[in-house]
């Protein structure tokens, strides 16, 4: 089929979306399920087994045999477990049926999902609920239905269900805030997220070879490659066939899937590319992230590549990473976060946007802890990706009005054009926003927030939980205050100012990678949590457990699970890389090496016979000799430590930053020294050149 031609009937082919509801339900069903999704009614029954049943059939006429409720839990992937729709209906002959209660509630063994000890093992049954916001859609043979995922007594277990309270949450306050100027159509306000998804490419083959990539995602050793980034010729370069046609499997498979591919580029690494969708709900934006990852990684195995989403896969290359695009915006269409053209959107973007400043500068430790985890903590702050300080980058014009506001000054644009005064003292502001700054955290781009410091393998869930919910706590709290008030064009103008004030300093338009930056946030007084052990304690801290309680976000236990998986997560990853690390050295490198240095001593044996000069195996056998042994006390000392981990997670997560991470790096330092000295006939593994140049 050429796609061009089919794309529009090829997309969403693999969906039960809308517009299938709408032509295959009948018209109760269909007003029921529309009711469910923009006013939250629940759906009977006897309408969900009209529903299950044409999403039977539809599934059916594509060949499919079997479904799966599919769900987010804390592992950060997705989990699916298929059910054939056949049932017996005697004389050995059998039906195709799926029924409502099928469809709505599911229930997996769910006992080896990491739940933070908020499932007691006796009752080890979790319970997945059908998510009618989500589509269903087709997948591997097996029709998908998106869960949420909680516990027999509905505490939530998954990364779906607390993003759903904090969407209809950030709605409720959201519309309270229209209201008081005066919009009364909107019904609903919607967290809108566009996520740009980098990732790597490299050979099935040189994969296959390392057992770090296949272990841990990332290489823990690899001697740096004589070309790097440092030409900087990758970055939006030509496309080369092989990645064109992946890119072009890509495309497919998502727009099959309703995911809105849409742009395409190399990276700045050599062999990194990049995948952006067009936005859409948060929701939806999620679970389509969580398939685009899946989808890569399986479209890179038929063209005989593997595709990489650790953070960090390669060393001394730049990191993978995720900008999450959010925006707030309106069932009428309107966007929060643009500045309008009248006095009144004017003072509702100014105010929506002292919202936003307040929320990140009072919740910023929070916002660092949803992006900490181990992969991460090799992008963060090293010059490719943002510090680990979080503050907003509003860009030159915007951030005048903001200071002319704070300061009660006439608010002039550059051309010294004094602009129109809307609302008696809010200045209009310029449209133009396009300012560009790379090293900021969270930069506004005109009509969003781009979010920059997730990892490329995280799921974007926590980070806009976290946004939705932060933005739910500031704008109750403005409505609380406009709501009584008796002058409110007066009060409004004091609300700004005064938010304005109290949290300029989460305003930061300079180079986020500058290291006077970091002093200078030091001295703001803002968080500088460096690595994840420095991050996630904040997860519990008293203010943040008590902003998701209040939301009705997260209950008290569920914010003390999640810290507690994050925590387990982190000390496991750390392990496994160690584990892994320990096994390389011990099985393939220091053998490798020992031929390699055998071989140079013969060698200059033999040439020492014959009166020829060997300087350098002399010098090559020693050098190495001198790195295996560091390299052998190091990975015994690394092993030494291993042994030694402290049994309290809290604890071991510090020891696992402070002495494992340190004796990882020394072991990856004599290893690295030695590949540079050793034939490529000895060295065990496809060096960096091999991997990051081949594709
Ligand atoms: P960039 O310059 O960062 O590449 P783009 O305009 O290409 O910016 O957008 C990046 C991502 O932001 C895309 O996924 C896009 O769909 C998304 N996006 C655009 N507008 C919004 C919005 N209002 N809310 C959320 N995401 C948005
Ligand atoms: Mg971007």
């Amino acid at each position: 089929m050429s796609t061009t031609s089919k794309l529009p009937e090829l997309f969403g082919s693999k969906v039960f979306n809308e517009d299938t509801m709408k032509a295959r339900l009948s018209s109760i069903s269909y007003k029921a399920w529309k009711a469910c999704v923009t006013a939250g009614e629940t759906l009977t029954p006897a309408i969900a087994d009209e529903i299950a049943e044409s999403m039977k059939q539809w599934a059916v006429e594509q060949g499919v045999t079997h479904f799966t409720h599919w769900f987010q839990p804390m592992t950060g992937v997705t989990a699916e477990k298929h059910d054939s729709f056949i049932n017996p209906v005697g004389g050995g002959k059998i039906i195709m049926e799926f029924s409502g209660s099928e469809l709505v509630r599911g229930e997996p063994d769910a006992s080896s999902f990491p739940s933070g000890g908020l499932r007691a093992t006796f009752e080890a049954r979790g319970y997945t609920a059908w998510d009618p916001t989500s589509f269903a859609f087709i997948k591997d043979g097996s029709l998908c239905i998106p869960t949420v995922f909680c516990s027999y007594s509905g505490e939530a277990l998954d990364k779906k269900t607390p993003l759903l309270r904090s969407m209809s949450e950030v709605s409720r306050q959201a519309l309270r805030i229209l209201k008081l100027f005066g919009d009364t159509d909107a019904k609903r306000v919607t967290a809108q997220v566009g996520p740009e998804q980098e990732y790597f490419l490299i050979a099935k083959e040189d994969y296959a070879k390392r057992p770090d990539l296949r272990f841990t995602g990332r290489t823990l050793f690899g001697a740096k490659p004589p070309k790097g980034q440092e030409l900087e010729d990758h970055y939006f370069g030509a496309i080369r066939p092989r990645v064109t046609s992946f890119m072009k499997d890509l495309d497919e498979a998502l727009w099959e899937l309703g995911v809105l591919s849409k742009t395409k580029h190399n990276e700045v690494a050599p062999a990194q590319h990049e995948m952006a969708p067009i936005y859409s709900d948060a929701n939806t934006s999620c679970d389509h992230n969580q398939l685009t990852m899946e989808i890569m990684k399986k479209v890179a195995d038929k063209h005989n590549l593997v595709c990489l989403l650790h953070e960090k896969p390669f060393a001394g290359v730049n990191g993978s990473g995720k900008h999450d695009n959010w925006s707030l915006g309106t069932d009428t269409g309107e966007n929060l976060f643009r500045p309008g053209s009248t006095p009144s959107q004017n003072a509702r973007f100014l105010l929506f946007l002292a919202a936003f400043l307040k929320g990140v500068d009072e919740y910023q430790d929070f916002l660092r802890a949803t992006v900490a985890f181990a992969g991460n903590d090799h992008r963060l702050g090293a010059q490719e990706a943002p510090p680990a300080v979080i503050s907003v980058f509003l860009g030159d014009e915007l951030n005048a009005v903001m200071e002319s506001i704070i300061h009660g000054t006439e608010y002039t644009d550059t051309g010294k054009r004094t602009l129109e005064i809307g609302v008696d003292v809010l200045p209009a502001i310029p449209q133009d926003n396009t300012d560009r700054n790379r090293t900021s955290p969270m930069a506004f781009t005109g009509n969003k927030f781009e979010f920059r410091m997730l990892g490329s393998s995280q799921s974007i869930s926590g980070p806009n939980i976290t946004l939705n919910t932060m933005m739910a706590e500031e704008l109750s709290q403005f409505a609380d205050i406009l709501e009584s008030s008796t002058d409110f064009q007066k009060d409004l103008a004091a609300l700004i100012k005064k938010t304005f004030t109290d949290h300029q300093r989460i305003v930061f338009n300079g180079n986020g990678y500058d290291d006077a930056w970091m002093v200078e946030a030091a001295k703001r007084g803002l968080y500088n949590l460096k690595t994840t052990a420095d991050a996630l304690p904040v997860y519990i801290a008293d203010k943040n457990v008590d902003l998701f309680v209040k939301h009705g976000i997260y209950t008290h236990g569920e914010v003390h699970a999640r810290y507690e998986i994050h925590v387990e997560q982190f000390v496991t990853v750390i392990s496994i890389e160690a584990t892994t690390m320990i096994d390389m050295i011990g099985r393939e490198i220091l053998p490798a090496v020992s031929a390699c240095a055998t071989d140079m001593c013969e060698r200059a044996d033999s040439k020492t016979a014959m009166g020829v000069s060997c300087r350098y195996e002399t010098a090559t056998a020693t050098k190495m000799g001198e790195l295996t042994d560091a390299l052998m006390d190091a990975c015994t000392k690394l092993e030494a430590d291993m042994a030694a981990m402290p049994a309290d997670a809290t604890e071991a997560m510090r020891y696992c930053q402070d002495v494992i991470i340190p004796d990882m790096a020394a072991a990856r330092a004599a290893t690295d020294a030695m590949e540079v000295m050793c034939s490529g006939d000895y060295w065990p593994y496809p060096s960096y050149s091999d991997m990051l140049f081949y594709v």
